[in-house]
């Protein structure tokens, strides 16, 4: 999760366990208005065997299906769903288990993805291959329900999707603008409160050097015109700030702040 930044900086953060395991989220958004319901990211999802499980110690109470019911929310009544990008860990939720036979989970909604990411997803080369599980995305390209998106696009009046290339080549971020306030969603370009900080770039990145380049020219901005931001895989989800001491990025959150180490 953190690159070349050596485990004896980022465990004082981030405590993992003996096999080096830390806590993360994979944390989606819901955005309803008086016509529309959006889902943004659809997590690990449930379709894993046992062996899978343990080895990432997943926890599986609060999935994403169960929080959808716990908010009265049926996948059926979802018009769209977007995605930063179509890595296992954010599009395993796109499809299910029904009766023996993979089905898509959100069969009313037009799933919005960079172009770049849904080519390369559905032919990846072989060394991004295990990062894309063809039975998230097949049943879903087979039902047409992708919609895919070439650079920024507005989706809804008010929500906006931005080309954040670095992790992969079509990543891309959410932005929901309501006045002159903004929430940004960013997938794994900023994927933990911590990756604030510029050079926290993660190992499974495939042009580092780009993500590096994105993350300034964002932190940037969302710092100056000061936005909300939400953390895809920040253990506990929230809705934080980021403000600049000098050159340091410092957390703010509802529960207060949080000083990320640099
Ligand atoms: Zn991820």
């Amino acid at each position: 999760m953190f690159g070349v930044v050596p485990k004896i900086l980022w465990e004082r953060f981030y405590p993992c366990d003996e096999k080096n395991r830390i806590q993360l989220g994979t944390n989606s958004l819901l955005i309803r208005s008086d016509s529309q319901t959006v889902l943004v990211e659809a997590g690990i999802g449930e379709k894993w065997n046992q062996k899978w499980l343990d080895m990432h110690a997943v926890e599986r109470e609060n999935g994403l299906f169960d929080k959808l019911e716990h908010l009265g929310v049926a996948p059926q009544e979802i018009d769209t769903v977007i995605l930063t990008h179509l890595h296992y860990d954010h599009s395993g939720s796109l499809t299910r288990e029904r009766e023996g036979e993979i089905v898509p989970a959100f069969e009313n909604a037009r799933h919005i993805v960079q172009k770049t990411e849904l080519d390369m997803a559905l032919s990846p080369p072989a060394r991004v291959a295990p990062s894309y599980l063809p039975e998230n995305l097949q049943p879903v390209q087979d039902a047409h329900l992708f919609d895919p998106v070439d650079g920024p696009s507005e989706i809804l009046p008010g929500l906006e999707v931005v080309p954040t290339p670095g992790h992969t080549p079509g990543h891309q971020s959410l932005l929901l603008r309501d006045g002159d306030r903004t929430l940004a969603f960013w997938g794994d370009l900023f994927p933990t409160p911590q990756h604030v900080h510029p050079p926290y770039v993660m190992a499974f990145d495939l042009d580092p050097a780009r993500t590096l380049e994105e993350k300034k020219k964002w932190l940037a901005r969302a710092t100056d015109e000061q936005w909300d931001w939400i953390w895809t895989h920040a253990p506990t989800p929230f809705i934080g700030r980021v403000a600049l001491d000098g050159r340091k990025p410092v957390i703010e959150s509802r529960s207060g702040s949080i000083t990320p180490d640099s």
